[in-house]
């Protein structure tokens, strides 16, 4: 059966950082028809929740998962937890590739510095700038089709394509 992968805190997880969601109601609509497979990289990194925010301090996702940047926190600890976004990452890549053909997409939390598709923060602002999360850059590179959970067209059009 073909799925879509999401952000869990689309479906209503409260797994956001401050112990929130970011639900989404097609999305939900579609869990309860069994159509998406929900993760939250974050937690599957083995980060708790609530936990304190965090950050890309350079470039992107892409510059992560390359050995040049790091993702550290930002609550003036400045906790490096590359290890934990790496981590979750490649459990959702795991997910992914378990399902292969059957995971027609992943739709992903906009701005997340794990699930961000297009834009994520700046390190030291709360300016945005053009770039991926960490999980959404893993996914991108192994080839699988992502997409923001702001493209509301794209999202419909995929979810009547599962039905
Ligand atoms: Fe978890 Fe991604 Fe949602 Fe953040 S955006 S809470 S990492 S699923």
């Amino acid at each position: 059966m073909r799925k879509l992968i999401v952000s869990a805190c689309l479906v209503g997880f409260n797994c956001k950082y401050n112990g929130k969601n970011n639900r989404c109601e097609s999305i939900v609509k579609a869990f309860r028809r069994g159509l998406v497979v929900p993760l939250c990289p974050e937690q599957l990194g083995g980060l708790p929740t609530p936990r304190p925010p965090a950050k890309i301090t350079e470039g992107d996702g892409f510059t992560v998962l390359d050995g040049k940047s790091r993702v550290k926190t930002v609550d003036g600890s400045n906790r490096d937890v590359t290890i934990s976004f790496l981590r979750g990452a490649y459990e959702t890549l795991y997910a992914a590739e378990l399902l292969g053909e059957n995971c027609i997409a992943c739709i992903l939390k906009e701005r997340s510095p794990s699930c961000g598709v297009r834009e994520i923060y700046e390190y030291k602002s709360d300016n945005l700038k053009e770039g991926m999360g960490v999980t959404s850059a893993l996914l991108r590179r192994k080839g699988f089709k992502i997409v923001s959970s702001e493209d509301k067209e794209e999202i419909e059009k995929l979810l009547k394509e599962l039905l």
